[in-house]
């Protein structure tokens, strides 16, 4: 963009005023100019390993060359990633109830849906028992196993979490690993989810639609957290209440306790489950990108603020409104089109910062944030060197920046920080105002703060008392979320995008020349992964 020559100069003159008025560095454009390369049709939905993905990463790369900022993976910009993708066979594929000795069918896609994201066992056959929420916090003493004699069985799982554990913990063990952990410490073999409409961002038409489309895993066998899992399925809401006939418990009275985070009864359900389970394995490769800015300070330097965002995306998949490009534009086109703008910018900057910064575009994160996953426990500068970690994925500037949401508020000073910043552009912050979404644990961040790294994501909320605006954004989950119409021809708010970009900026300008680093808060449940201390693996 032009230089606004005249501002600044009049600003220079007046420090005050500066502070009181922050100078724009970004107009939308050039980060509109960067969604629109990325979420082009030829990139094909960016699906991790594919040739879309790497002709968007090769974009990535020559616009970090052009901006000056330094390669900071293992070759050149690029971190080699490996990954195994998992395809059911449906054919092949087959999952029954067995009630009194009679066999219920069930439809593969109407009824329910395998998850691939675990290696499914060939053959199963299980009892099944409804365990609420399923969930083992000891932090709360909560445990939905105690008491319960699981051994050898399928748990039926609602989705959701009671209100007496709050938010970001219950995120954290809903998680694929820890609910894991928890359930075969009990005996269970695998577990089936309900999802709760009341929360579901994706209509189960759609997440019906590209059952059969790879999952994927990262192929050193140390990142398997589901070892020895044999069964995981979901099951379609509108049906569920095949699996409580005989219990005097509807499905519906279920979902409306799950919604209110009420307690949920346990129950041992009168049925089995019998699956054949057909998988195809592959090997696919794919890569992170890692840039630098080095700072000036000569011991700071040595610490980086991280500004992470995925690139990839889902692919080409089954046609909706004759479509099959998801192209991704918001998700998360976007966040890495902030990235490039950020990065640019202050490469540009006279104001030389103390900390280096790190910008890094993850692979894999659609699969299950595998990118973050590898470059966390494999990262290219050291752990302990990576002072914060601020996460960009579907920011949604789809109206006026007013409220920002801050995913991590409550849990380290940067949550401080970025309100500081927000607050001084006119822009009120607030916490996750829907906790059962998970969003805290459903982003890159996570694997950043799982080794101790304090770490947020923010993006644009509508204003908590406009039951219109949040009309809009729910609209926009169900109709344009994870579709071919999350595209480029859908309203943007440019001004909020720049408004975003602006925070953005101003933070890790902030962060980096804080004479702390930032911390967790003494209460925050995720303070204990930093205590943990750093045990980053030696890269392969
Ligand atoms: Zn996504």
């Amino acid at each position: 963009m032009l230089k606004k020559v005249l501002p600044v100069l009049v600003l220079a003159t007046i420090p005050a005023l500066a502070q009181s008025a922050p100078k724009n560095t970004f107009d939308g454009k050039t980060w509109w100019d960067h969604v629109k390369v990325l979420a082009d049709d030829n990139m094909e939905g960016r699906d991790t390993g594919s040739p879309g993905l790497r002709k968007a990463e090769a974009y990535v790369v020559d616009q970090l060359k052009k901006s000056g900022v330094q390669p900071a993976g293992k070759h050149g910009y690029y971190q080699p990633v490996k990954f195994e993708s998992r395809q059911i066979i449906e054919k092949d594929s087959s999952a029954v109830l067995i009630r009194d000795g009679k066999v219920e069918p069930l439809t593969l896609g109407d009824d329910i849906i395998f998850n691939t994201r675990i290696d499914l066992a060939p053959e199963v056959e299980a009892p099944l028992v409804f365990v609420g929420y399923g969930l083992t916090v000891p932090e709360r003493n909560y445990d939905d196993l105690a008491g319960l004699d699981v051994k050898g069985k399928v748990v039926v799982i609602l989705s959701g979490s009671p209100a007496e554990v709050p938010g970001p913990l219950a995120s954290h063990y809903q998680t694929a690993a820890e609910r894991w952990k928890a359930l075969r410490t009990a005996g269970a073999i695998g577990a089936i989810s309900i999802p709760n409409p009341a929360s579901m961002d994706v209509p189960w038409a759609r997440i019906a639609l590209n059952r059969a489309h790879p999952s994927m895993e990262l192929s050193d066998p140390a990142f398997d957290e589901t070892a020895g899992e044999k069964l995981s399925m979901t099951v379609n809401p509108a049906k569920a209440d095949m699996f409580f006939a005989g219990t005097g418990h509807t499905f519906a009275e279920l979902a409306a306790l799950g919604k209110d985070r009420r307690p949920l009864p346990h129950l041992s359900l009168p049925i089995s489950i019998r699956t054949k389970a057909k998988l195809e394995k592959r090997t696919i490769e794919s890569a992170n990108i890692i840039a630098t800015l080095p700072g000036s300070d000569p011991v700071l330097k040595n610490e980086y603020v991280v500004l992470s965002a995925h690139i990839d995306h889902v692919g080409i998949g089954e046609p909706i409104n004759g479509d099959r490009i998801y192209n991704g534009a918001m998700d998360n086109a976007s966040g890495s089109a902030v990235l490039l703008d950020v990065a640019a910018s202050l490469k540009k900057s006279p104001e030389k910062l103390k900390r280096s910064l790190l910008f890094v575009f993850v692979t894999g994160e659609e699969k299950g944030l595998l990118g973050s996953k590898y470059f966390t426990q494999y990262p290219t500068v050291d752990t302990r060197s990576m002072v914060a970690d601020i996460n960009i994925d579907m920011f949604l500037p789809i109206m006026p920046l007013k409220t920002l949401v801050v995913f991590g508020l409550a849990e380290s000073d940067l949550g401080d920080l970025a309100r500081d910043v927000a607050q001084s552009r006119g822009v009120q912050v607030e916490p996750d105002p829907e906790p059962q979404r998970n969003l805290f644990i459903r982003s890159d961040q996570y694997n950043f703060i799982r080794r101790g790294i304090p770490a947020l994501a923010m993006g644009v909320a509508p204003d908590p008392n406009s039951p219109e605006q949040k009309q809009i954004f729910k609209d926009w989950l169900t109709n344009r979320y994870h579709a071919p119409s999350d595209d480029l021809a859908q309203p943007i708010d440019f001004p909020a995008a720049a408004q975003y970009e602006e925070i953005i900026r101003s933070l890790m300008i902030k962060v980096a020349n804080d004479a702390q680093r930032p911390e967790w808060k003494p209460d925050t449940f995720f303070r204990r992964y930093a205590q943990a201390g750093s045990n980053e693996k030696k890269g392969p």
